[in-house]
């Protein structure tokens, strides 16, 4: 008998696990980072219409330049960067293939790849398919700043990339300045890309600036910065992003996005284009989910889940430690399972599967939902 195993260890990721059960138990899902209220009328008017208007053909690999043009345009606006829509942007399918791409475009083996943890659950597989070692920094409740001395201690001769989130899922944390100017010192000079992700850039609280990688030429030089239209335009199901960086990075990066891609679908990057231009698109986003998360904090008052601060993404950390000493794996299944209401826990976010008895709300969901969500919550 032919047997065959993938190079991956890790079996299914949380976030299919959580959302199988919730929905097994016909919970309230509060795990996956998806909202339940549609995308605006004006974007899904726009898909129509080019899906009617013959944009149903291949689109150029790098992404079709309207879209380009736009995105280099929203930049401009947002990081007073200017950047070349020809040779810096790259259209993908979400920013989950833009990550696979860069890490898979240059690391190679045994490079050292720096991951700060919680970490989104897609960088870990994603370096260990390119023959790259994970070396995991441990950001530490609840606060989770990071501390740059501990992260250069870790730098070796192998170390080819780190990879920073702002705002950051799990924690709902945000780098500052000071954080990027202490990151820009950490790798300049040295042969280190930095991967930004930075998919949530309009979902920042409280006045707060996002401290994108653009802003900050000298960094630029040696990063590239994932985005994606999913989260921020309310269709995480239509997986259609971009990445962005200088032309000598962006070049190598094509050479892998088009054997692993080719192109993302076309007539949505048209819509798309056009949804860009008017800057309400995304002007308004921190705060309609402010305004969530505030709402969220209310309803959840009087339950004796402990919130830790949430400046950005539309995640809210709890801590469930004054409720059960049970792992967080069998607490957030014991909520769907008893209480009705699903969430995901930290601990696959970290490389050792060590836990903090925190669990992962996402507040993306309309008032009505979040009211239920207190209901059950206050009951526990
Ligand atoms: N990075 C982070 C931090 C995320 O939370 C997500 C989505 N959950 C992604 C990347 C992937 O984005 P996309 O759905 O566009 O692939």
């Amino acid at each position: 008998m032919i047997s065959y195993t993938s190079k991956l260890q890790e079996s299914t990721s949380i976030f299919s696990v959580m959302s199988k059960l919730s929905a097994e138990h016909n919970a309230i899902n509060l795990g996956q980072g998806f909202p339940n209220f549609d995308c605006n009328p004006i974007l899904l008017e726009r898909i129509a219409y080019y899906l009617n208007d013959n944009k149903n053909q291949y689109a150029p690999s790098i992404g079709v330049e309207v879209l380009r043009s736009a995105i280099a345009d929203k930049i401009k606006s947002l990081y007073d960067t200017e950047v070349n829509h020809d040779t810096e942007i790259t259209i993908t399918a979400g920013a989950t293939q833009a990550i696979f791409s860069i890490i898979n475009t240059f690391i190679k083996g045994k490079d050292e790849v720096i991951i700060i943890e919680p970490a989104y659950d897609s960088y870990k597989p994603s370096i260990e398919l390119a023959g790259g070692v994970v070396v995991p920094y441990r950001l530490e409740a609840p606060d989770f700043k990071i501390n740059w001395q501990a992260i250069s201690e870790l730098l070796t001769e192998r170390t080819r990339m780190i990879i920073v989130n702002t705002p950051h899922n799990p924690t709902g944390t945000i780098l500052s300045e000071l954080d990027i100017l202490a990151l820009q010192t950490l790798v300049s000079g040295k042969n280190i890309i930095v991967l930004s992700d930075e998919v949530y850039e309009h979902l920042i609280y409280d006045d707060q600036q996002h401290e994108s990688v653009l802003r900050y030429s000298e960094l630029y030089n040696q990063s590239l910065a994932v985005y994606s239209f999913g989260k921020t335009f309310h269709a995480t199901g239509w997986k259609i992003g971009y990445c962005v960086g200088p032309a000598h990075l962006m070049t190598e990066m094509r050479k892998h996005h088009q054997w692993n891609v080719f192109s993302v679908n076309s007539f949505i990057q048209y819509a798309l284009a056009d949804y860009l231009r008017e800057e309400s698109s995304y002007n308004g986003l921190a705060t309609f989910y402010q305004k969530k998360r505030d709402h969220f904090n209310t309803v959840i008052n009087g339950t004796s889940l402990k919130p830790l601060a949430s400046q950005g993404t539309y995640f809210q950390l709890f801590d469930y430690s004054e409720v059960s000493d049970k792992s967080d794996l069998e607490f957030a299944k014991d909520m769907v399972t008893e209480w009705g209401i699903a969430s995901i826990p930290l601990s696959p976010f970290y490389s050792d599967g060590s836990e903090d008895k925190l669990v992962r709300f996402c507040f993306a969901k309309t008032e009505a939902l979040l009211d239920q969500a207190g209901e059950l919550l206050r009951r526990m």
